[in-house]
This record gives structure tokens, C-alpha cells and sequence, in this order.
């Protein structure tokens, strides 16, 4: 499939798409405490998006039972709400993705229930710090594998490992689309990015190893860290345009 680049039209429906996305991650902020469920958090989460006249994109893909993925301390992505509830101390993950005309918008966001951690606060700032420069990078011809870079780099100089096995990717009428975009490797390489490319930029960072295993709980999806140690998951969808950065997942 070819990289698409989308008209003005189809670059405000993703921002509409967007908008509901980030309502979700504000949603879940909000509601999060010991003792919620996560499928009482993902029961809100689709209700929002319903009443906002979104889809919930995940709900039904390969078959994934929910609307959001909810991923929990080693839990690295992929994690299916249910009966667990939160703890104090966690560090919680919100994957949500939504159609919105026929668009879509997917972003993630990592936050903590108190007490929190200092690994916990280190890993936190350094995966927003380290998305907010990936961001950066998406500018009118600097090419794909400069977003690599920038992830690997920032995050490794700053003693994080960067997942390897997932990676982040082009969105648009589909939820992936190419190309397909490594959180790591070499800058120069790859596609020129050109104004109405979109990507949902998702760099998953691991306080210890990035060896990730998606076999451990037998659930078919949930992805957790091989050392059971701490990971972060930061994601937003991004517009290239003439000029700055857009960030299509914000309220
Ligand atoms: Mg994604």
C-alpha cells in the first residue's frame, strides 16, 4: 500500500478523530483509582466514544474484546481490560483508537496512581520528552528513519531501552498504514516526508531490557517486558504540514 497523504477535508476529520482520543486519555485520568476496574475504565472509555459519534477502532480488530488496550506496570502494550483492578502505584497505560468519519486518530498515554515510583516519574518524563523530540522530527524533508533516530537516541543516551518488536506507522482510513516506522535505527533513511503525511509515533520505553514476550499471559495479546521491568507507552497521531508539527491527538 502506498503512503497516502491527505487532503485539508481529511486532515480535520483525523483532528476530530484526535479530539475524541485525547477526551478518552482525560476520561481515563480522571476515573483511575484503586480499585476501579479495567473494564469498567474501558466501558467509559467506549461510551465516550459513542457519545461523541467515534467508533472505537480497536474493538473487533483480529478480535481484540475491548475498546482500549490497558496495560499495567511490565504490561508494555496490548494489555485487554477485565476483572484486574488498579493499585496504588501503578504506572497504567491507555491505548485508544477512533474512526471518526472514516478517519482515524490512536494515541496512548502513561500515568501513575500514587505513590508513585522515582523509576516510575524517571521513565514517565523521559517517554514524553522522548515522543515530544521524535514529534519534532516530523517536518517537510527530513526522511522516516530521522523519527527512528530521534526515538532511539533520546532514550537510550538517557539510560531507557526502546522497544524493538512494535513499532509505529502510518494512519489515515486504516488504523496502519505504511509506512512502517521503527522506534530505532539509523537517521537519512527512508521515505521524505511531505506536508499531509500522517503517523501515529509510538515509542515504548523499558527501564531494563527491550526484549518483549507476548506469550506469558495466554491471553493472545498481552505484551509484557522479559525482565518484568517497568515500560512506558507514548503515543500520538501527527500531521506533516508546511511549517510545525501537528499533533491531530489533543482536545
Ligand atoms: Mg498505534
Amino acid at each position: 500500500m502506498a503512503v497516502t497523504v491527505k487532503t485539508e477535508r481529511e486532515l480535520a476529520l483525523m483532528r476530530e478523530a484526535g479530539r475524541i482520543v485525547a477526551g478518552v486519555h482525560a476520561l481515563a485520568q480522571k476515573v483511575a483509582r484503586p480499585g476501579i476496574t479495567t473494564a469498567e475504565m474501558d466501558r467509559l472509555a467506549e461510551e465516550y466514544i459513542r457519545d461523541h459519534e467515534g467508533i472505537p477502532s480497536f474493538k473487533g480488530y483480529r478480535g481484540f474484546p475491548a475498546s482500549t488496550c490497558i496495560s499495567i506496570n511490565e504490561e508494555v502494550v496490548h494489555g485487554i481490560p477485565g476483572p484486574r483492578t488498579l493499585s496504588e502505584g501503578d504506572v497504567i497505560s491507555v491505548d485508544v483508537g477512533v474512526i471518526y468519519q472514516g478517519f482515524h486518530g490512536d494515541a496512548s498515554v502513561t500515568f501513575a496512581l500514587e505513590p508513585v515510583s522515582k523509576e516510575a516519574v524517571w521513565l514517565m518524563r523521559l517517554g514524553q520528552e522522548t515522543l515530544a523530540y521524535a514529534i519534532e522530527q516530523v517536518r517537510p524533508g527530513n526522511r522516516l528513519s530521522d523519527i527512528s533516530w530521534a526515538i532511539q537516541s533520546y532514550a537510550e543516551e538517557r539510560g531507557a531501552s526502546v522497544v524493538r518488536q512494535y513499532i509505529s506507522h502510518g494512519i489515515g482510513r486504516q488504523m496502519h498504514e505504511d509506512p512502517q516506522l521503527p522506534n530505532f535505527g539509523p537517521p537519512g533513511r527512508g521515505l521524505r516526508l511531505r506536508p499531509g503525511m500522517t503517523f501515529a509515533i509510538e515509542p515504548m520505553l523499558c527501564a531494563g531490557d527491550y526484549r518483549v514476550d507476548d506469550s506469558q499471559r495466554g491471553d493472545g495479546w498481552t505484551v509484557v517486558t522479559v525482565d518484568k521491568r517497568l515500560s512506558v507507552h507514548y503515543e500520538h497521531t501527527v500531521a506533516v504540514t508546511q511549517d510545525q508539527p501537528k499533533i491531530l491527538t489533543c482536545l
